[in-house]
């Protein structure tokens, strides 16, 4: 019997996705093959280990889709070994971290409130109870990494393992500075690159491959792939990266998902991800200039990237949780987002976080983004207004109608 009361969620739920403009910067629609592969008979497989050494019968016709997926990996970031079985990106770190450091010593990375995520150190996650972790932040001023403050900090802590990478950064990282630094203190050096991931693979972000022990991504995001964790390291750490994985961290891969890492792979590899990708930087930069018209200050002043920081609170009085919400009556999907230095508790923010990655998938134009940062901005400047949100509503249908998506 089918069990009507879920896929009727499920129905819902792609009914929302096709009728809602999506801005959450961290998500992104994937292909038909990517979700036939996620879907597939590979779920029904136990495979724990690795190809060629699998604890487990019947395993090789999954030894080919993990090599197929390790060595697109290594393929498409340069990387010397790649490791596709973590199950998050959460998970990937945990494993990165595991490989170079023991529990109680010491880490550095960037704070929540500056754009960190919670494993690089937050009290709440792993990260920051199994580690003694302090925490670097942005540059009150300027609002962007401060690398001869970082060096300093790094100095006087002197951490067994720096972390870089973010969660809300808007501009490019440089990690040959960041390299520097943990010379500096010798420290190892993970980056954990998962926004950005789409953006290094085509050459629009400095890589970090070449300066960093390990590096951490998930799929998911601006690479535009399942759902889950990546890590790439040099040969030196490739033992302790898959030990680390596997037994340590993990038990057996999601098979169906490493399938759909490798399709994911595949696409990036072709000409077409990369003028996917020069998209996502332009439009991220138009929906940026519509809302500085809008009178909404950003942070740091702009985007390098695929995301954009809008401090709602300091310039036109409405907080993150307030925006969040007037957006989602009008099918706009963001996250309320602290900003550096945010003194809002975190149910409320002063900030929204937005990002062009899913809708430039569905081929949003320049010329659309700047209107929608035009309807964000006209909600949020009339959020007690129900004409006009039922207005913006129509202009928001009207797009996604024109956009459909499969
Ligand atoms: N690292 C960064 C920089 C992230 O932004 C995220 C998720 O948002 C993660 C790791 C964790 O990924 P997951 O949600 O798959 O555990």
């Amino acid at each position: 019997m089918r069990d009507e009361a879920l896929f009727e969620a499920i129905g819902k739920e792609q009914d929302r996705q096709n009728h809602n403009i999506e801005l959450i910067a961290s998500e992104n629609f994937v292909s038909k093959e990517i979700r036939e592969a996620a879907g597939s008979v590979l779920t029904n497989k136990y495979a724990e280990g690795y190809p060629g050494h699998r604890y487990y019968g019947g395993c090789e016709y999954i030894d080919v889709v993990e090599n197929l997926a390790r060595d697109r990996a290594c393929e498409l970031f340069h990387a010397e070994h790649a490791n596709v079985q973590p199950h998050s990106g959460s998970q990937a770190n945990m494993a990165a971290y595991f490989s170079l450091i023991q529990p109680g010593d010491r880490i550095m990375g960037m704070d929540l409130a500056s754009g960190g995520h919670l494993t690089h150190g937050a009290k709440v996650s792993f990260s920051g109870k199994l580690f003694d972790s302090v925490s670097y932040g942005v540059d009150r001023e300027t609002e962007k990494l401060d690398y001869d403050a970082i060096r300093k900090l790094a100095l006087e802590a002197r951490p067994k393992m720096i972390v870089a990478g973010a969660s809300a950064y808007a501009r490019e990282i440089d990690f040959s500075e960041f390299r520097k630094i943990a010379d500096a203190c010798g420290a190892y050096l993970v980056v954990d690159m998962a926004h950005i991931a789409g953006l290094v693979a085509t050459g629009y972000h400095m890589s970090p491959v070449p300066y960093a022990d390990i590096v951490t991504s998930t799929t998911h995001k601006t690479l535009r792939g399942p759902r889950g964790g990546l890590i790439l390291c040099k040969e030196q750490y490739a033992k302790a990266v898959d030990h680390a994985v596997f037994p340590r961290m993990q038990g057996g891969p999601l098979c169906h998902i490493v399938a759909a890492k490798a399709a994911c792979f595949y696409e990036a590899l072709q000409p077409e991800f990369k003028e996917y990708i020069r998209n996502v930087c332009i439009n991220s930069k138009a929906l940026a200039k519509a809302l500085e018209e809008e009178g909404i200050r950003l942070v740091t002043g702009g985007t390098d990237n695929h995301l954009v920081l809008a401090d709602v609170l300091n310039s036109i009085g409405v907080t993150g949780a307030e925006a969040e919400k007037a957006l989602d009556e009008v099918n706009i999907t963001v996250n309320k987002n602290a900003i550096p230095f945010d003194t809002t508790k975190p149910t409320v923010d002063s900030g929204i976080r937005l990002g062009s990655a899913a809708m430039t998938t569905k081929g949003y134009s320049e010329a659309d983004f700047t209107a929608i940062g035009h309807m964000i901005g006209r909600v949020l400047k009339n959020i007690n207004d129900d004409a006009v949100k039922a207005e913006v509503k129509q202009q928001v249908l009207a797009l996604t109608e024109a956009h459909p998506f499969d």
